[in-house]
């Protein structure tokens, strides 16, 4: 949970969360004791829902982490809209942790972490996929929408003040955005198809997105 006010910079790393988890349970083990096992429960449910919560989180970034992902990608999907599947990297950031330290490169993922989760349609999420990678997940809405709101991550990373954090740091991320039509792609396929127009991008040379035009077929590159 980050304060009113406070950046991902700011932050400590991986913060602790309040222990509402550990409240509950003990709550219910007091109403347990006294026989009331409808309170009880109630209060077991609650530090269940924490829980369950807690373990599809990035302990560091607290977006959502690759279990979470895997739910959505390998899950049954019925009625699915169209979807747009964006894979996003950090660029050079082995160069960030070799410059900086792990630290500050631990910081950087943060903040990256929450300038991606911003101007994500209803139901859309950012997921920590693995080390400096995170997916797009950008449900019900055309491939100029999905295409838009990727670039607008892009240009908001390398926009953000990094040097506040450390002076001279600057951060870029390059993406693959792939889209499909309802139905059309298993979205595990469709991420395997935004894998391959990410490394597209990190060879046109990075800070950049590389989507798939579906009219034109067309590799489209967009960048500063
Ligand atoms: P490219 O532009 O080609 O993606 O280059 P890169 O340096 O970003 O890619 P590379 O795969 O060489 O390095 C990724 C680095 O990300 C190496 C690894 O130490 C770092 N990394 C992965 N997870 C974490 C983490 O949780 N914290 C920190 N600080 N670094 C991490
Ligand atoms: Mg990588
Ligand atoms: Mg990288």
């Amino acid at each position: 949970m980050v304060a009113e006010g406070e950046s991902a910079l700011e932050r400590t790393v991986s913060p602790q969360p309040p222990d509402l988890l550990h409240l509950h349970e003990a709550v219910a083990g007091l109403f347990a004791t006294q026989g009331d096992w409808r309170r009880a429960y109630q209060h077991l449910r609650s530090a269940l829902a924490i829980a369950r919560d807690g373990s599809l989180r990035d302990a560091l970034t607290s977006s959502y982490n690759r279990r979470y992902l895997d739910e959505r990608l390998y899950g049954p999907f019925t009625d699915r809209p169209p979807l747009g599947l964006a894979l996003i990297d950090l660029d050079h950031f082995k160069s960030v942790n070799d410059t900086y330290g792990h630290l500050v490169g631990d910081r950087v993922l943060c903040g990256v972490a929450d300038l991606l989760q911003q101007g994500l349609p209803p139901d859309g999420f950012c997921a920590r996929y693995g080390g400096e990678e995170f997916v797009l997940w950008l449900p019900g809405i055309d491939a100029r929408h999905a295409f838009r709101i990727v670039e607008d991550a892009r240009l908001r990373v390398a926009g953000h003040p990094w040097s506040a954090l450390q002076p001279g740091l600057r951060v870029t991320i390059s993406a693959g955005l792939a889209h499909a039509a309802p139905k059309s792609v298993a979205p595990e396929r469709q991420l395997r198809h935004a894998d391959a127009l990410l490394y597209a991008a990190k060879r046109a040379g990075r800070n950049k997105v590389v989507y798939h035009d579906a009219q034109t077929t067309q590799l489209i590159t967009h960048s500063e």
